[in-house]
């Protein structure tokens, strides 16, 4: 979609390092991030929030979530997982937080 920012990732139009990446989803650094660990897990289709996403889709995407929450040694060491969505979200392409480490071990 034009104009939508994490679309033009999805493309290449805006170069990102991938920290993951399949056929369906990527998987990068938030560019302001609010804990040491803070990745967004992002289809590379255009799914403007999480009301209109197919179960195929949400079941794909937290599939990557779990993935990631190991990669990352957070299953150990606490994480949170964040979806804005009905205008509490800035980019309007659907993507999950997960951030950390937090919690118990690392002090809240
Ligand atoms: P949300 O409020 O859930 O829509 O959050 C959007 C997130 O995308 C914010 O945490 C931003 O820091 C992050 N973000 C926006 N543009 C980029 C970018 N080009 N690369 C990485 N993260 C981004
Ligand atoms: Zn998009």
């Amino acid at each position: 979609m034009q104009n939508c920012i994490f679309c033009k990732i999805a493309t290449g139009e805006i170069p990102k390092e991938f920290e993951y990446e399949d056929k369906d989803v990527m998987v990068f650094k938030d560019i302001n991030p609010i804990k040491p660990k803070h990745h967004l897990i992002v289809p590379k289709k255009h799914i403007k929030e999480l009301v209109v996403a197919k179960p195929d889709e949400i079941k794909k995407l937290f599939t990557i979530v779990q993935k990631m929450i190991k990669k990352s040694k957070l299953e150990e060491n606490g994480y949170r997982i964040t979806l804005n969505g009905g205008g509490a979200q800035f980019v309007d392409h659907l993507h999950i937080h997960l951030t950390g480490p937090m919690g118990k071990k690392a002090g809240w």
